[in-house]
């Protein structure tokens, strides 16, 4: 049986940031099943094109981890101003919504305003994210916001009743303006310091993928096109498929917390009905290489319900290799519950949806296409995932297990927090 004193399940951002600080000095093994490393942060190339599981921008926060990354990329890093926009309406506008409504028709303008200033009067703060969404929008922004913006784009998103979704991530991810930054977006000045990436980095070549290659560089315990199928914490063994057993001493998950509980063999009763009453969305990106577009935007965000997707952005203007000269790469993001979606009238849905809002002129401009899924994308918050974490969590500190990262840690975070959690779960292991 092959021993190793850490074992790692899943090579993305995490896990490879807690290889890199385990290396030379534990031994460990990193098993990913795929036959590359990086998890999410990947790039695929097809054609002439480079696209990613849809935008993957580094919103850059913390000295430690700011400087390994950017170490990481040895100088192939852009710092880049964001430039966000919002369609609705049949008009585009900046973002964020709620502080820059000067592109929204009057009537849109003053519904919006008026219930701003109506909700904030009332007193609405940012709350303790229990509350629902629904409720909490309404309190927080009042009526108009919610109404044009924040209830109908959510619902895209999450593919949840907003309803039952709590609002404990929204802190971080929902720019709260002020009553005169509203007003002012709202008649003139445009509102662009809101939000926690005003500014970005990403890579200038390789797109984000670039970041895991430079992590894997010298990871000696990096295994690829291993999948971990079971473990069983109290013995201390996991069985890896093709291979065999793999004995350690500490386990660190980076793989969604429900299927990591569901192939624990020695987990309780009450800890696998926690896991299982866990959910999440799928996401579907549709990347395409298109010819002849002319916009500088970097992302647009669509809550109108004529438009199948939420989220479109340009990757060719965060990084120009993204797309050969004269073309643009896109992406473009629909959510579902789970359910199966129908490839080719989403993409007709998808094309009349960009023409509509001007991205594009025609189908004809379109040479590259590239569908890519991501099963696990966004972790439902809501009442179940609050009642089940602490019961899993506490056993899983009873085995002396980590499991940290997006989906090991079941929660709404980004990249760079990834990479600060597996730092953090190596330096658990080597005390
Ligand atoms: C649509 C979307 C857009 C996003 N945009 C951004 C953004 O702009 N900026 C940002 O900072 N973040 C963004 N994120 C979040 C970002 O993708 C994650 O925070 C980060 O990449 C997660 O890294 P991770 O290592 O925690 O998890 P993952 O990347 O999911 O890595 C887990 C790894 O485990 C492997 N694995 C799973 N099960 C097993 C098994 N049984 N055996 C072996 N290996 C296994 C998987 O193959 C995977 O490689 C976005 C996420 C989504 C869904």
């Amino acid at each position: 049986m092959l021993k190793t004193h850490t074992l790692i399940i899943g090579g993305g951002l995490a896990g490879l940031s807690a290889g890199t600080a385990l290396e030379g000095r534990k031994p460990y093994l990193i098993a990913e099943r795929e036959s590359r490393p990086g998890g999410l942060a990947a790039t695929v190339k097809k054609g002439r094109f480079s696209f990613d599981y849809s935008g993957h921008l580094l919103h850059l926060r913390w000295p430690k981890t700011s400087k390994l990354i950017l170490d990481a990329l040895k100088g192939n890093c852009a710092r880049i101003k964001r430039d966000a926009r919002i369609y609705a309406h049949k008009s585009w506008t900046p973002y964020p919504f709620q502080a820059n409504l000067s592109g929204m028709p009057p009537r849109v303008k003053s519904e919006c305003v008026s219930g701003f200033l109506k909700a904030y009067k009332a007193g609405g703060g940012p709350g303790d994210g229990s509350e629902v969404f629904s409720r909490w929008t309404r309190r927080v922004f009042g009526g108009g916001i919610s109404e044009h913006f924040m209830l109908p784009y959510n619902a895209k998103l999450w593919r949840y009743p907003l309803e039952r979704l709590t609002t404990e991530w929204c802190a971080p991810f929902v720019p709260m303006p002020k009553p005169a930054e509203v007003i002012e977006g709202a008649y003139g000045k445009k509102s662009e310091g809101l939000g926690y990436n005003t500014v970005f980095h990403y890579p200038k070549s390789g797109g984000i993928g670039a970041l895991a290659t430079a992590f894997s560089a010298g990871l000696g315990g990096l295994r690829l096109g291993l999948e971990v199928e079971s473990v069983n914490l109290k013995k201390g063994v996991a069985m890896v498929r093709h291979f065999g057993p793999v004995n350690f001493s500490r386990l660190i998950n980076t793989s969604p917390l429900h299927s990591f509980i569901a192939m624990a063999e020695d987990a309780p009763a009450a800890v696998k009905r926690a896991a299982a009453a866990l959910r999440h969305n799928t996401v579907y990106v549709l990347n395409l290489g298109v010819k002849g577009v002319k916009n500088d935007m970097h992302w647009g965000y669509f809550p109108g319900a004529e438009f199948p997707f939420y989220r479109a952005g340009l990757a060719s203007n965060f990084s120009r290799r993204a797309a050969p000269r004269g073309h643009a790469s896109f992406y473009i993001e629909l959510a579902t519950a789970g359910e199966p979606l129908d490839l080719a009238s989403a993409e007709e849905e998808i094309l009349r949806g960009l023409k509509a809002c001007g991205l594009l002129k025609s189908a004809g401009q379109v040479v590259e296409k590239l569908w890519l899924k991501i099963p696990c994308a966004y972790v439902v918050y809501n009442r179940e995932r609050a009642r089940a974490l602490p019961v899993i969590f506490d056993w899983l500190k009873s085995r002396s297990a980590l499991s940290i990262g997006r989906y090991g840690a079941w929660k709404y975070s980004f990249m760079e927090e990834s990479v600060k959690e597996g730092l953090e779960a190596a330096s658990s292991v080597l005390r």
